[in-house]
């Protein structure tokens, strides 16, 4: 990429993330002077602009011109002579809804539904096709069908898009139909905030006067037992109406901690479905969709590439097709399979892929000011024990490595030695809060080099 290139691509990905009028202010007449020597040197037009972009910017842009060319390690802001620029065309604009997608502007206030998350944008796949057939459902007679309709399932797989949906649907069959979509954490906070306000009164009026009560990921009521009150009565008052409750979390209502008995067999007495991670067909056909809904398309070759990389997680599928759809729209082409790899190279590398072993007992020693070797002789002394039992446990913790093979790494060593190692660490971090602050700077250290 030239340095305009690789610049408009970063302005691109910041309009995502900032409002119109910010971007202007601070943007605007910006451009990338050299880089070299893993400096990137930025140049911007006053020193108001530099002192903004140094303190509230500099880390966002570094992490997108980092991912765009690994060696880009820091910036510097220049403030440029004041040249008359030729107004040259912006290589992409984003359109108008462009950046509302991407922001979710649309939110309704009062249902707090998100319009963009409906049936027919939601791609229904053997995974997927119980909790899919399920809302539908109840969409046909709210209140009557599965009640309460318990959905759950891992991180990115479709809960909210599904849930929200449902809202969607009703409002558009129904219009009359009180309709409310909130997560159990800004439900904990109206419920907290409503009891400092003395406002419980009024906040119980306006759940109770609710048809269609969605609740969003019911994992984080575990423990708020004030809440889960406030909740069962809701839900009971709404229940007894014949009103549609809908609720999701990240595990089925057994398995959710501290959640009182008599919620959790309210939950149990409805219908309880689960979206498990999508197959290979689905995850492509979900990424043709979302092409063809964004007006681009790509070689199969890519669409294949993305859906057998990306296996768990539909979020991070769309990250990745968002992605390369900047790209398009910035080149007007579309990239090839090494381009593909090379743009989507840092969201799809988890950190135990490209960390090696090499790699932690190095960083390790660099920590505490010891030689790579002294971590793996047999010196007893304690300032050198210690540091070797962390690098084990990080093997472990992180690399997943198994005992034996840590054992080896450390010259030999039996793996009864590892496991100590990595068991005594394991205990002493759970009280030691100054110890786990102290090994999350070294995985930083690990991770982020
Ligand atoms: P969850 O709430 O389970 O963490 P989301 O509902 O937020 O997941 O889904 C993550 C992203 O993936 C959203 O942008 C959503 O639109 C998209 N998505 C999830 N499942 C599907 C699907 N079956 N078809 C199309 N898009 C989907
Ligand atoms: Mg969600």
């Amino acid at each position: 990429m030239t340095n305009e290139e690789l610049w408009q691509t970063v302005l691109a990905q910041i309009q995502l993330n900032i409002s119109q009028a910010n971007f202007a202010t601070w943007f605007k007449n910006t451009e990338i002077l050299s880089q070299k020597e893993g400096k990137a040197d930025i140049s911007v037009p006053n020193s108001f602009v530099k002192e903004w972009l140094e303190n509230k910017y500099n880390k966002n842009i570094l992490k997108i011109l980092h991912s765009l060319n690994e060696d880009i390690k820091e910036i510097k802001y220049t403030v440029g002579k004041i040249k008359v620029k030729i107004i040259k065309k912006p290589l992409i604009t984003l359109s108008e809804t462009d950046q509302l997608e991407f922001q979710e502007f649309k939110i309704d206030k009062e249902t707090n539904l998100n319009p963009r998350y409906i049936f027919s944008s939601f791609v229904v796949g053997p995974f997927n096709e119980l909790p899919h057939a399920a809302a539908t459902a109840i969409t046909e007679k709210p209140g009557f069908v599965y009640n309460p309709l318990f959905i759950y399932g891992g991180v990115g797989l479709g809960k909210t898009h599904l849930l929200q949906a449902i809202g969607n649907e009703i409002i558009r069959k129904f219009k009359k139909k009180k309709i409310r979509y909130i997560s159990s954490e800004k439900f904990t906070s109206e419920v907290v905030s409503s009891i400092k306000n003395h406002q419980i009164d009024n906040f119980k009026t306006k759940y109770r006067a609710i048809d269609v009560l969605i609740i969003d990921d019911v994992q984080f009521l575990a423990g708020k037992e004030k809440t889960q009150e406030e909740f069962f009565h809701i839900f009971n008052v709404l229940y007894e109406n014949n009103k549609q409750i809908v609720i999701s979390s990240d595990s089925p209502p057994k398995a959710i901690q501290a959640l009182t008995e008599r919620l959790r067999s309210r939950f149990e007495g409805g219908m309880i479905v689960d979206i498990s991670a999508p197959d290979l067909e689905t995850r492509t056909a979900i990424l043709k969709t979302k092409a063809q809904e964004k007006k681009v398309s790509f070689s199969d070759e890519i669409y294949q590439y993305l859906a057998s990389t990306i296996q768990k997680n539909i979020r991070e599928l769309e990250g990745a097709l968002n992605r390369l759809i900047i790209y398009q729209k910035l080149n007007n082409q579309q990239p090839d399979l090494e381009t593909a790899k090379t743009l989507l190279k840092n969201l799809l590398s988890a950190p135990t892929k490209i960390v090696t072993p090499r790699k932690i007992i190095q960083k390790v020693a660099e920590f505490y000011d010891l030689k790579e070797k002294d971590l793996l002789d047999s010196s007893r002394k304690k300032e050198i024990v210690r540091p070797r039992q962390i690098a084990m446990f990080i093997l472990r913790e992180d690399l997943k490595s198994s005992f034996p093979f840590i054992g080896r790494k450390f010259n030999g060593r039996d793996h009864t030695t590892a496991i100590h190692s990595y068991k005594k660490i394991l205990g002493e971090v759970k009280k030691d809060k100054k110890l786990e602050e102290e090994i999350n700077l070294i995985k930083e250290r690990i991770f982020n080099s």
